[in-house]
């Protein structure tokens, strides 16, 4: 359950620069015109219109904030982490340019468990039985939900379910055929619960699983995980000729190498594969992790007073002399209440709506599976984000920041910032539709954030849509 105080919150003073414990990280925030030429094709802003191009980034400030970086922060754990500005992705080497060969990206929904592998369902259900909390199973999110999502965020491609369904199935059992040499029994147990198999149609590809790592004295919140290397392996083996793209969804945990506790998601931008896991973005998870406050999920992840009890958890507290603080503390909060303030109209829409935790049991569960859905929606949105080659953003709050944790996770917003949209407007405007201006471009990003409205529209009783449909409405009124 949330802290009572947190409940309480009113997020009256909001934040858009970095906290005060960005400095402590050793992270350098951007210049205003150093942002300004990270948008531009040439990365260079002509001495003539700098004064211009510097107030336009000011302008935008409180729609476009600052990353937060918040200690155990992806940008605290690697400040100097270079930013991939608009003309280094343009130049990247290993980018895939969008074609009319390829217009397509894939879906493939969460594979079937064969009843040969029916221990495998048991690896999908949370261990929550120390919570109080109804141990019933919520809904799992729909692989249609997160398509039509997709289709929004990557306006301009075609997004479409994979033509086929993939299959978990026994991997000792389908090695048979192969040559291999005879087992004992007790082998033959033991290899089944190392490996599994992901087969579409009569091909079985090998997938390592390993009993999830407990981490200090709790029990593991899954039994066992599934190596994403592998399951990526099967995407590419897998990407049919028209795909730009190919996204796995997937209800079990994941783990990407011996040193990590988790994975929620990764991409092989390059071969343009990503893989997405719904297991841990469950929200009866909530309760179990203590660094989760459901009440400061973006948009409210920008409350001043929130950041600076992160902060003082640390023993750090934010310096007077901080921009982002001398507006906080005792400034009149009817003044952030500019109706065309980005963060400020995503804050109020989402303020009204109750949170589900206060809900009753039956729209409860339906109401936990839609916020389920948004945090999957937005790292599907992240994952292919890669396959587009767009790097993680240092730049803003933005869907392409790395994350390092999930409650970092739901602090991070769903939109694109202006140097990580620059890219994907040229790769689908300029490259995809051939057209080559800059009035194209922006009708495109116009086209792009209607379409997302449409889709806010439809979740608009879950927070994280409620709060990006607003911040979609301003958007639209300044491009107007
Ligand atoms: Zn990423
Ligand atoms: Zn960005």
């Amino acid at each position: 359950m949330p802290k009572p105080a947190s409940q309480t919150c009113s997020h009256a003073i909001l934040q858009t620069t970095p906290s005060a414990f960005a400095h402590y990280a050793g992270f350098k925030p951007q210049t205003t015109l150093q942002l300004a030429a990270a948008a531009t094709k040439s990365g260079r802003i002509p001495p003539s219109s700098k004064k211009i191009a510097e107030e336009e980034v000011k302008m935008l400030s409180a729609t476009f904030p600052a990353p937060l970086v918040l200690p155990w922060d992806d940008l605290n754990l690697d400040p100097d982490c270079p930013g991939q500005s608009f003309r280094s992705w343009l130049h990247e080497k290993a980018r895939n340019k969008l074609t009319q060969k390829r217009p397509v990206i894939y879906v493939a929904s969460v594979p079937e468990i064969g009843d040969e592998v029916g221990f495998m369902r048991d690896w999908t259900r949370p261990n929550i039985a120390s919570s109080s909390t109804d141990p019933e199973q919520l809904e799992l999110p729909e692989a249609a939900d997160v398509i039509e999502y997709l289709q929004a965020f990557y306006h301009g491609m075609r997004v479409k379910p994979f033509p086929g369904r993939l299959r978990f199935t026994s991997w000792t059992q389908s090695s048979s055929t192969s040559k291999s040499t005879r087992k004992s029994k007790s082998q033959t147990q033991a290899e089944n619960e190392k490996y599994v198999g992901l087969a579409l149609n009569s091909s079985v590809t090998r997938i390592r699983t390993r009993p999830t790592p407990s981490s200090s004295s709790s029990t593991p919140l899954f039994p066992s995980q599934l190596n994403l290397n592998d399951l990526l392996d099967v995407a590419i083996s897998i990407l049919p000729s028209d795909a730009h793209a190919l996204l796995l969804l997937t209800s079990h945990d994941l783990y990407e190498d011996e040193a990590d506790d988790f994975c929620c998601g990764r991409a092989y931008g390059g071969s343009r594969v990503a893989i997405v896991s719904s297991a841990r973005y469950n929200p009866l998870l909530d309760s179990a992790d203590k660094s989760l406050d459901p009440a400061h999920m973006w948009p409210a992840s920008h409350c001043t007073a929130y950041i600076d009890s992160l902060l003082a958890a640390e023993d750090i507290h934010a310096e007077p002399a901080s921009p982002s603080t001398s507006l906080s503390k005792h400034a009149d909060p009817s003044k952030h209440a500019d109706p065309l303030d980005g963060i400020q109209a995503a804050v109020s829409a989402t303020s009204s709506l109750p949170p589900p935790t206060t809900l009753t049991s039956s729209s409860a569960s339906s109401s936990l599976t839609n916020l389920w859905f948004s945090r999957l929606a937005r790292t599907a949105a992240h994952e292919l984000g890669h396959c587009f080659a767009l790097a993680h953003c240092v730049y803003y709050a933005c869907s392409m920041q790395g994350t390092a944790s999930i409650a970092e996770d739901v602090r991070q917003p769903p939109y694109l910032c202006p140097v990580c949209l620059a890219k994907l407007a040229y790769a689908v405007s300029g490259e995809l539709r051939g057209e080559e201006g800059d009035e194209e471009k922006t009708a495109y990003v116009k086209e792009r954030y209607e379409a997302l409205r449409r889709v806010c529209k439809k979740w608009s009783d879950v927070g994280m849509f409620a709060g990006f449909g607003a911040w979609l409405d301003v958007r639209m009124e300044k491009l107007e």
